[in-house]
């Protein structure tokens, strides 16, 4: 019979992304703003990529750390939460993951979170209850790192209900606005980890063409990351209205300044890596800049 596996290919760069839920749009928007494009296959398990040899591999998001310690998968996108849930739970038993960017999108916290009426007096009062979670490694390590003893009531899913439902006195769960906390008539009290989408990858260097694959990838990301919420400001200024504007741009590169009119006059350009409001315009132009224009930036190789 016609073995249906797809070989491991030292020459290609396979990433696993969450085939859909939170992070799967903005995983590959975020890859394909790198430039990479992708032959959809029909099972959309495997999409072989197209241009650049990096393959894309759609997964649940649990399962990502695990692809990559068996060496299944070379990178994947995952939330920080379950990286470390998986790095705690197994520490030592597999090989290290290193979560080597993070990206920006799927921000959460992992938080614990009591009912409403309780008066809140701090952490002790978690002794001898019992907490309701998916993530019993980073909440039994926290418990621990605080010297309080607690049940831990592993769930896999609707974890906030559990109070209501009589299996636990409070929850450690993922909580982004905190509606369905609220809807659930819970309050976060304590973060236990701030979370968000990361590049996950072995911790060792790839010793075979992964390896250049791998810096492509990390450079491209470091360029659509840096410019994300930058633009390129561009005016004018006279030399001794300098020393008024450049406080003005804090989130801003030293400007390349170009001296015009016969010296008095400068031409500047920054790239600012905050909001350039209509504000921050006005407050240019009373300090002395002319010709203010905002341009986006498409792309970037540092
Ligand atoms: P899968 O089917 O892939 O296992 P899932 O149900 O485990 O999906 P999602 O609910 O899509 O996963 O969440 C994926 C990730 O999104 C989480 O691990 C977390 O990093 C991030 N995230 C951001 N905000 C939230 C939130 N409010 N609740 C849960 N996860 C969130
Ligand atoms: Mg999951």
């Amino acid at each position: 019979m016609a073995s249906t596996a797809i070989p491991a290919a030292r020459e290609r760069l396979r990433v696993a992304i969450q085939k859909s839920g939170r992070l799967a749009d903005p995983a590959r928007a975020l890859l394909a703003a790198c430039g990479l494009a992708w032959r959809e296959d029909r099972d959309r398990l495997f999409c072989h990529g197209e241009g650049a040899p990096i393959d894309l591999l759609l997964v649940r998001d649990d399962d990502i750390p695990g692809l990559i310690a068996d060496g299944a998968c070379d990178l994947g996108v995952v939330g920080r939460n379950v990286l470390r849930e998986q790095a705690v739970a197994t520490r030592g038993a597999t090989p290290a993951i290193r979560e080597l960017r993070a990206l920006g999108f799927g921000a959460c916290r992992l938080a614990l979170a009591v009912p409403e009426e309780w008066p809140w007096q701090g952490a002790a009062q978690l002794g001898g209850r019992r907490i309701a979670t998916s993530y019993p490694a980073l909440l039994r390590a926290w418990l621990a790192d605080n010297a309080i003893e607690a049940e831990v009531v592993v769930l896999s899913g609707s974890v906030e209900i559990a109070p209501r439902l009589g299996q636990a006195d409070a929850v450690c769960d993922l909580v982004s606005s905190g509606a369905t906390l609220a809807a659930n008539r819970l309050k976060p009290v304590c973060d236990i980890l701030a979370s968000e989408a990361v590049l996950a990858g072995p911790a060792a260097r790839f010793d075979d063409a992964r390896a250049d694959l791998a810096d492509m990838l990390l450079r491209r990301l470091d360029g659509v990351l840096r410019i994300r919420d930058s633009k390129l400001l561009l005016f004018q200024a006279s030399r001794d209205a300098l020393a008024r504007l450049l406080p003005l741009l804090p989130d801003a590169e030293p400007p390349t300044i170009c001296a015009i009119d016969g010296g008095d006059t400068l031409a500047l350009q920054s790239l600012c890596h905050g909001a350039v409001t209509w504000q921050r315009l006005e407050e240019l132009k009373r300090a002395g800049a002319c010709g203010l224009m905002v341009l986006p930036i498409e792309r970037m190789l540092a």
